[in-house]
């Protein structure tokens, strides 16, 4: 098992987080704000779900701000799809031992 985290700025507007979602896993095309949705928002930590618009890849992404200015983001492939998000009102967001367990992280070319 092998942990690796970015340290990346943080800033503010509305593609904040277009550098913090990686590629994807599959195809390796970058993912963008347009394809994510929020999940939750708590604390430092956001629960992203993000569609691949080229092969249709869900990925549930986490998003921590661990300092300010240091972004820490680790992904996992879902099969949960964008119509089930509405339905899912419990949805229970990433822990740090989810984090532990991930295996495929997302990289910024
Ligand atoms: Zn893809």
């Amino acid at each position: 098992m092998r942990q690796k985290k970015r340290g990346q700025r943080y800033d503010k507007g509305p593609h904040r987080f277009n550098r913090f979602l990686g590629n994807c896993p599959v195809c390796d095309k970058k993912f963008t704000t347009s394809s994510t949705s929020l999940l939750e928002e708590r604390g430092e930590m956001r629960t992203l779900y993000v569609e691949c618009a080229k092969c249709d890849t869900s990925v549930v992404l986490g998003v921590m701000r661990n300092a300010p200015g240091i972004v820490t983001t680790v992904g996992m492939l879902t099969d949960m799809r964008r119509e089930d998000i509405d339905r899912m009102k419990d949805f229970p967001p990433l822990t740090f031992d989810d984090v532990l367990e991930v295996h495929r992280y997302l990289e910024s070319s």
